[in-house]
């Protein structure tokens, strides 16, 4: 099912599309465009190569409470958690959704799946953008990610002229499709074209490199790379793969809570235990956890590098430590480039 709509005509869709529950989209905000949830007079921009901060919160909040009790001094009682509405989320570019099937791998293929996580994914309905204006820290084809095309989409969007030509992939893409009505027109005429969209090319060579790294814990290059790192986690907070979080309980014996939080790798306080010892209890350890995570345990796990080179973590680190001076540092540049 393919469907056109004008441009002028999208804040029509975002209010229809609103109504049946919170609607995800790329917000302009000053000089910065994150993914937000839609009100009225929000100012979407669709021509945004990358939001600052990934869409990873439509489905991994970056708090949720998710066990909450009360207890009268005899029976504790476990309050049930609200129902979480149908999500859509509009303008996913097609790295984006990639690193959310690499959560996926993690939230949703283990056993037991994140009870939370799951019921998430399967109430949002994704339309994804195809992006033809990568920016020049865009590297997503080194992991071969489709600038063009996101496989993982219900439905796939694309800017053409003066309009938006919305391809349904599944049925309950076509069900969000049929509920905007008489908003869109048919668009079955319209051709889909395959695109090549071409992002930077650092240099990388990424062959073998996971396995390359197994015998490298103790390597010199870590001594180095670390250095510059000023601890501060934006590189974690920003990246689309990154997902761990961190739990906390408050209350007392008549009620309380628990909640999760994203938390970060990059920080002192996060692997240290209650009697006081930390593993990584320097700056080394750490970075070198962070990129062993994304080059080396990952892809042992889950068979594939946890990067989709959406470029977020050279745009923001404040020292360049990003994961294209890492994967350098660590001999995975081809020959020629050197
Ligand atoms: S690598 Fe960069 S962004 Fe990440 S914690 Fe260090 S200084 Fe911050
Ligand atoms: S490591 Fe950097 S380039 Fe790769 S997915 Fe994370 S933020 Fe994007």
């Amino acid at each position: 099912m393919k469907k056109l709509i004008a441009r002028d005509k999208l804040p029509e869709l975002w209010e229809a599309l609103a109504a049946r529950g919170p609607l995800y989209l790329p917000v302009q905000e000053g000089p910065v465009v994150s993914f937000k949830t839609w009100e009225e007079g929000a100012e979407a921009n669709l021509e945004a190569t990358a939001t600052a901060v990934s869409p990873k919160d439509v489905f991994l909040p970056r708090e949720e409470t998710f066990l909450q009790y009360k207890s009268d001094g005899t029976k504790l009682e476990l309050i049930p958690l609200e129902d979480i509405d149908p999500v859509t989320v509009f303008g996913i570019h097609p790295c984006d959704l990639r690193a959310v099937e690499m959560l996926d791998k993690v939230y949703l293929e283990q056993d037991p799946p994140d009870t939370l996580y799951k019921k998430r994914r399967e109430n949002t309905t994704v339309v994804a953008l195809s992006c033809d204006r990568p920016d020049p820290f865009c590297f997503c084809n080194e992991f071969d990610v489709d600038p063009a095309d996101a496989p993982g989409a219900d439905v796939m969007a694309y800017l053409r002229n003066g309009n938006v030509l919305l391809e349904a992939r599944n049925d309950k893409g076509r069900a969000l499709l049929e509920q905007a009505g008489d908003l869109l027109q048919d668009g079955s005429a319209e051709s889909v074209e395959k695109k090549e969209v071409k992002t930077a090319d650092f240099g990388l060579n990424l062959e073998g490199l996971p396995e390359n790294l197994k015998e490298r814990f103790e390597d010199p290059a870590w001594d180095e790379l670390y250095k510059s790192c000023l601890g501060c986690g934006v590189c974690t907070y920003v990246c689309p793969t990154c997902y761990c979080f961190d739990v906390e309980d408050f209350g007392h014996e008549r009620e309380g809570q628990r909640f999760r939080c994203w938390d970060s790798c990059m920080y002192g306080h996060f692997t240290e235990m209650a009697g006081g010892h930390n593993p990584r209890a320097g700056r080394r350890e750490r970075v070198r956890q962070r990129f062993m995570h994304k080059l080396r345990y990952y892809p042992e796990t889950f068979g594939e590098i946890a990067c989709v080179g959406c470029g977020r973590c050279l745009r923001s680190c404040p020292v360049n430590l990003d994961i294209v001076q890492a994967i350098k540092a660590l001999g995975g540049e081809t020959v020629e480039q050197r």
